[in-house]
């Protein structure tokens, strides 16, 4: 199957990566580079799902999810430390809220969550003080551009193409025409395929309005469309 992606950020481009990998031929099209926008500035915290609620969705995917992007780190040798986060409280209402959080935590699946005394809490973190503290050790920081350029090259070792400087202004539901602008000669293109993904992050909403699918109802989630 022809599947067009439209966002090269992390949401984009891990679908992207997924579905090349099943065997099907995949272009991203992203109308700046590869992790511009959100995935290339954030704050480069791996979140393992400490605040979730139990039993949701959200936490289930939280959970995996930090433990298969630390393997895929390491095994696609990608600058990554898990160095572990201290929550801490500093007041009677932020020490019930940390106690909920621990609770969360532990109900989620997460490993050697342990409350640190103030001698402990000093020696990881000097200048933290706190009426208690609570390390969650599953936590760590990466390098999320390179995660990006790594899915890239994934897509293309599956056969499939990133487009960068490619516009999509909008996709037509009867055909599956995405009207493409790129630079130079390519400005302005029809490109079929048969499914259309849209991960454009906060771009989301606009590249929906401006499809005819979605005027026609449909789509489906926010941040997928078929
Ligand atoms: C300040 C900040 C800090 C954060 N810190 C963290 C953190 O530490 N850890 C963490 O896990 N998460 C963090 N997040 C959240 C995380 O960064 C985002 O949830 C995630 O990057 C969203 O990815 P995305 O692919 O949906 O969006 P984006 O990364 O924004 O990608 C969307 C892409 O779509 C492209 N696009 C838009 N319209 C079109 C179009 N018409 N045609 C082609 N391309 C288009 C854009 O150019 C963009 O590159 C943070 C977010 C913010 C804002």
């Amino acid at each position: 199957m022809k599947v067009g992606v439209v966002g090269g950020g992390i949401i984009g481009l891990a679908t992207g990566k997924l579905i090349s990998e099943k065997g099907h031929q995949v272009s991203v099209f992203e109308k700046d580079t590869i992790g511009s926008h959100q995935s290339g500035n954030n704050s480069g915290v791996l979140h393992c799902g400490l605040h979730y609620k139990p039993g949701s969705l959200k936490a289930k995917l939280a959970v995996e999810g930090v433990r298969k992007m630390i393997e895929y780190c390491r095994v696609n040798d990608i600058d990554h430390d898990v160095c572990g986060k201290v929550v801490v409280a500093n007041s009677s209402e932020e020490l019930s809220r940390l106690e909920k959080l621990a609770l969360r935590g532990k109900k989620n699946g997460l490993k050697g969550l342990q409350y640190l005394n103030n001698a402990e809490l000093k020696k990881r973190e000097p200048y933290a003080r706190a009426i208690k503290a609570l390390l969650v050790p599953e936590e760590g920081i990466v390098d999320y551009k390179k995660v990006l350029y790594s899915f890239k090259r994934d897509i293309e070792k599956h056969s499939g193409k990133v487009f960068e400087k490619s516009k999509v202004h909008g996709i037509s539901g009867i055909k599956r025409l995405a009207l493409l602008s790129r630079p130079m000669r390519y400005w302005k293109q029809n490109i079929r395929h048969q499914i259309f993904i849209i991960g454009c992050g906060l771009h989301n909403l606009r590249v929906r309005f401006r499809s005819s699918a979605y005027a026609r109802g449909a789509q489906a989630g926010a941040r997928t469309f078929v």
